[in-house]
């Protein structure tokens, strides 16, 4: 049984609601990035709070496109691009 009371480290509790854990967003400078909606993005994690246990999941916003997704998936898609990026030597 999970307790939804208990916060994860990364919840910022001046954003946290009854409903969800919420991380502090961070922003996402995307300049450079070609083909997006927007220059800028927002990136955070949210979490169910609920009695059950639940998954974080990472949330993306660049202009009007969002993207949600679990955090475990995230980090296995952000490790596979790291090791792409790690061969460019950059
Ligand atoms: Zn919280």
């Amino acid at each position: 049984m999970n307790n939804p009371t208990v916060h994860p480290s990364w919840c910022d509790r001046t954003l946290c609601t009854a409903d969800e854990h919420r991380s502090a967003p961070i922003p996402l400078n995307l300049n450079s990035v070609l083909w997006l909606p927007a220059r800028e993005g927002t990136a955070w994690l949210t979490e169910a709070r609920a009695p059950w246990s639940c998954e974080p999941y990472l949330r993306l916003e660049i202009g009007d496109a969002h993207l949600s997704m679990p955090a475990g998936d995230a980090r296995r898609v952000l490790d596979a691009l790291s090791t792409l990026l790690t061969s460019a030597a950059v």
